[in-house]
C-alpha cells in the first residue's frame, strides 16, 4: 500500500553539478529503506522537460528511476513497465487545452509584456509554435525586475501566471503548477495532500512547497532566501545540508528510521 508520496526538484535541490557523484548514493539508500519501513512513492518535480530528465538519470547514475515525473512543471507522466514513461493523457490534454485557451484570450496582455521586456531589458522573449513560452534574462536582477512588471500588467488576467526558475521564466496557467500537478499524482494513489512530501530550493518551487499540496515541506540549506523565508513562515523544514545532503536530512526530519 501506498502511504507517501514524495517530491523532489531536481536542479539545485536533489542535483549538485558540482558534487560527486552529482546525487549522493546515501539518497537512494534512503528511499530503499523507507519503502522496505512504510509503503512510498517518490517522483521527480522539476522545470525540465521528460526528454531532458531521461538523459539525466543515466547520466547522474540513478540506481532507479521514480515512480513519476512531473515534468516542465506541468506534464505528469508515470513509469511503467519495461522503464515506459506514460503520460497522464487525460491532466496532460487538459492542461495543454487550457494554457493555450488562456494565451489566445490573454493576447493583447501577453503582447504588451512583450513589448514592456523588449524596450527595457535585453532579456529574450522566447515563443514556440506562435505561444509565448517564456523569457530568458541575462541575471537574476534583471529577472527580479521583470517579474515586477508583468505583476503589474498581469492583474487584469488573474489565470495568467508563470513559474520562475532563476533567469528562466515560463508562461502558464495558475491552475497548473509544480503544487497542483503534485495532488494530482497524490490523487492518482488515492492520496491527498496529508501523504505528500515536497522539496525544492528555487522559487518555481513555492507552488508545491505549500501545505495545500504537500503537508510536509522542506528546502535544502542553499536554497534561495525567499524560500527559505517561505518555507520557515508555514512550519516547514530548513535543512542545514546543501543538495542531496538536505534532501536526507529532511527525509530523516520527516521519516525517522523505525
Ligand atoms: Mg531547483
Amino acid at each position: 500500500m501506498v502511504a507517501s508520496v514524495l517530491a523532489f526538484d531536481f536542479d539545485g535541490t536533489l542535483h549538485d553539478p558540482a558534487g560527486t557523484p552529482s546525487v549522493p548514493t546515501e539518497f537512494f539508500e534512503t528511499l530503499l529503506r523507507m519503502r522496505r519501513e512504510r509503503g512510498l512513492v517518490w517522483g521527480i518535480n522539476t522545470g525540465r522537460s521528460l526528454a531532458q530528465m531521461v538523459e539525466l538519470f543515466d547520466e547522474s547514475r540513478f540506481p532507479m528511476l521514480p515512480d513519476w515525473v512531473v515534468a516542465r512543471e506541468r506534464e505528469i507522466y508515470f513509469c511503467g513497465s519495461g522503464r515506459r514513461w506514460q503520460p497522464l493523457d487525460a491532466w496532460n490534454h487538459s492542461c495543454e487545452k487550457q494554457i493555450h485557451g488562456l494565451f489566445k484570450h490573454a493576447r493583447a496582455l501577453l503582447k504588451a509584456m512583450r513589448q514592456r521586456v523588449e524596450e527595457a531589458t535585453g532579456a529574450q522573449w522566447i515563443a514556440v509554435e506562435g505561444e509565448p513560452a517564456g523569457i530568458l534574462a541575462r541575471t537574476d536582477e534583471e529577472m527580479e525586475w521583470i517579474v515586477g512588471e508583468l505583476q503589474l500588467i498581469a492583474s487584469a488576467e488573474p489565470l495568467l501566471s508563470w513559474q520562475r526558475n532563476s533567469i528562466y521564466l515560463r508562461f502558464g496557467h495558475r491552475d497548473f503548477q509544480k503544487g497542483s500537478s503534485l495532488s494530482e499524482v497524490a490523487r492518482q494513489y488515492a492520496l491527498d495532500a496529508d501523504a505528500c512530501f515536497a522539496i525544492g530550493d528555487s522559487h518555481n518551487d513555492l507552488a508545491m512547497l505549500d501545505k495545500r499540496h504537500a503537508r510536509m515541506v522542506a528546502c535544502p540549506g542553499n536554497a534561495l532566501a525567499d524560500v527559505k523565508h517561505h518555507v520557515a513562515a508555514i512550519g516547514g523544514y530548513q535543512a542545514r545540508a546543501v543538495h542531496g545532503n538536505g534532501v536526507i536530512e529532511a527525509l530523516q526530519h520527516f521519516f525517522p528510521a523505525n
